[in-house]
This record gives structure tokens, C-alpha cells and sequence, in this order.
């Protein structure tokens, strides 16, 4: 199978990604289970962005940066933070039925959680993640250039370097040239070819015997990517690992 772009993974990161290729792509999603069945579906809270401007991008910078203890890379949360109100604002044009507040400057209802100096939660009732991941989903099903492969497993990414050819890229760094995919129902494995191929699946909670994750977050493709040389956040070849 050939296609523009191969995305693996099927939550809020997979399926916005999709969409914002596929007015000029031919896309296929995989995902291991059903297109529901990731940790996006899970969340409930509600997504954090800087929407009132009685909020700023510091005030939610600092905030996230204390909370992360030392572990956030401050150029990634200020970059991510910084397009928070333009994601959500995607979000909405989706149609993401939002908790609306007529009294509220952006007409929807915002909550403020713990490590948040500011109310910045933008909801959908208590089932935020369900909300986000059906409209979604609505929109790629009906998509003319979105193919979708549910019950696929990634299993490995063919990259330039073990097929024994140098990349065609100038920096001749290893290429990716799409993946194997294997038919959880019938067990066949088959070669995806892609010009660009994009992870999207999330975390791997499941290596703890207790956790509030889906079952798909096994982490495989994690281990996929670095046995490629890819690293979380980084290009290698035409490889991508995005997560949210
Ligand atoms: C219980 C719970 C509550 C949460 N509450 C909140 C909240 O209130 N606010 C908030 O901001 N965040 C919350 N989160 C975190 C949030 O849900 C995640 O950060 C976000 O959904 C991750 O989205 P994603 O698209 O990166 O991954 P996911 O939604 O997990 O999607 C990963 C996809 O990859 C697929 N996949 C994995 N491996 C493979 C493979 N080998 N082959 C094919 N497909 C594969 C999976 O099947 C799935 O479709 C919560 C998480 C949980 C578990």
C-alpha cells in the first residue's frame, strides 16, 4: 500500500494531524485497536490553554514549569503553551461541544485544576477527552482521502540504512520509507510506503501493574522509534514522533 503520509495512532494527536493534511494528502491512520480505544478517550478534566486576558503565556509557563518539577523542557512547553489558544480555537471550528459561559470572554466555561494559578480549562461536561476524540473521529471517517486501518499493529519502520542504501536526503542521515503493519485479524503483515511517516501513540503507561492508561499504551513504538534512531520531539530521516 502507497500513501502520501502513514500516521500511526488514533488519538487527539493522530487524528489532528490527519486532518490537517489530508486537504492535500492521501493519509492512511493506523491503530492497534479501534480508532477509540487510546488515552485521549480517557481524559476528563478538560485541556489547559491561556484564554481570558486575565491569564497570560508567563503566568502558564511558570505554573507548568513548577509543576513539572524539573523535568519540562522549557522551550517545548513555551512553544506548546504559546499555540494553546489557536489549537483550541481548531478545536471549536471542529465542533468540540465545549461547556459554554455567556459570561466568559471566549463564551465557554473554564475551570481552574490544581498547579493552575488561573482558571484555564476549557471542558466538555465531565468527559472532555470523549467529546474531543468523537468529533474527531466523525470528521476523518467521512474523509475522502483518509484511509483508515483499525486493528493494525506498527510493528517496525523501514529506514534506508537496513535495507542497505544510504538516504536520499542531502544529509545523509538514514530515510524512512513507511512501515510493517501487522492485521491483528488475520495475522498477515504488510509494507505500508509512505513519503512521510508520523507516530502518534502516546505514552506507555502500561509498563506499571497499575495505571489509570489504556491498554494500547504499551509504549512499542517508542522502542520503534529509538531502535530507528529517532528521538521524541526530533527528525530522523522522514520519521516523526509526535505526542501530546
Ligand atoms: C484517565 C486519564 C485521564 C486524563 N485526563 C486528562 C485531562 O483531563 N486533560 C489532559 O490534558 N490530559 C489528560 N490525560 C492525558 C491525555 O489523555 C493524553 O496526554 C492524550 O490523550 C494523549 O493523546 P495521544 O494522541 O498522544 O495518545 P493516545 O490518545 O493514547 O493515542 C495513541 C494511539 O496510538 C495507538 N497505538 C499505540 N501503539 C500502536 C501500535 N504499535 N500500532 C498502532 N497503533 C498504536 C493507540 O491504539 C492509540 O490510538 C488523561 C489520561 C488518562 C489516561
Amino acid at each position: 500500500m502507497k500513501f502520501d503520509v502513514a500516521i500511526v495512532g488514533s488519538g487527539l494527536a493522530g487524528l489532528s494531524v490527519a486532518l490537517h493534511l489530508a486537504n492535500t494528502r492521501k493519509v492512511a491512520i493506523i491503530s492497534k485497536r479501534k480508532l477509540k480505544d487510546g488515552a485521549s478517550s480517557w481524559a476528563q478534566g478538560g485541556i489547559a490553554a491561556v484564554l481570558d486576558s486575565g491569564d497570560s503565556h508567563e503566568q502558564h509557563i511558570a505554573d507548568t514549569l513548577v509543576a513539572g518539577a524539573g523535568l519540562c523542557d522549557e522551550p517545548a512547553t513555551r512553544f506548546i503553551i504559546e499555540q494553546g489558544r489557536s489549537a483550541i480555537d481548531w478545536l471549536i471550528e471542529q465542533g468540540v461541544p465545549f461547556t459554554p459561559d455567556a459570561t466568559a470572554e471566549l463564551g465557554f466555561h473554564l475551570t481552574r485544576e490544581g498547579g493552575h494559578s488561573q482558571r484555564r480549562i476549557i471542558h466538555a461536561a465531565d468527559a472532555t477527552g470523549a467529546a474531543v476524540q468523537a468529533t474527531l473521529e466523525q470528521l476523518v471517517r467521512k474523509h475522502p482521502n483518509i484511509s483508515l486501518f483499525e486493528n493494525h499493529c506498527a510493528i517496525d519502520l523501514i529506514m534506508s540504512d537496513r535495507l542497505g542504501e544510504k538516504g536520499k536526503n542531502t544529509t545523509s542521515q538514514p530515510q524512512c520509507y513507511g512501515l510493517y503493519v501487522q492485521d491483528e485479524r488475520t495475522g498477515k503483515v504488510h509494507t505500508f510506503a509512505a513519503e512521510q511517516t508520523i507516530l502518534a501513540t502516546g505514552g506507555a503507561g502500561k509498563v506499571y501493574l497499575y495505571t489509570t492508561n489504556p491498554d494500547t499504551a504499551t509504549g512499542d513504538v517508542i522502542a520503534m522509534a529509538w531502535r530507528a534512531t529517532a528521538r521524541s520531539g526530533s527528525r530522523c530521516g522522514r520519521a516523526f514522533h509526535v505526542e501530546i
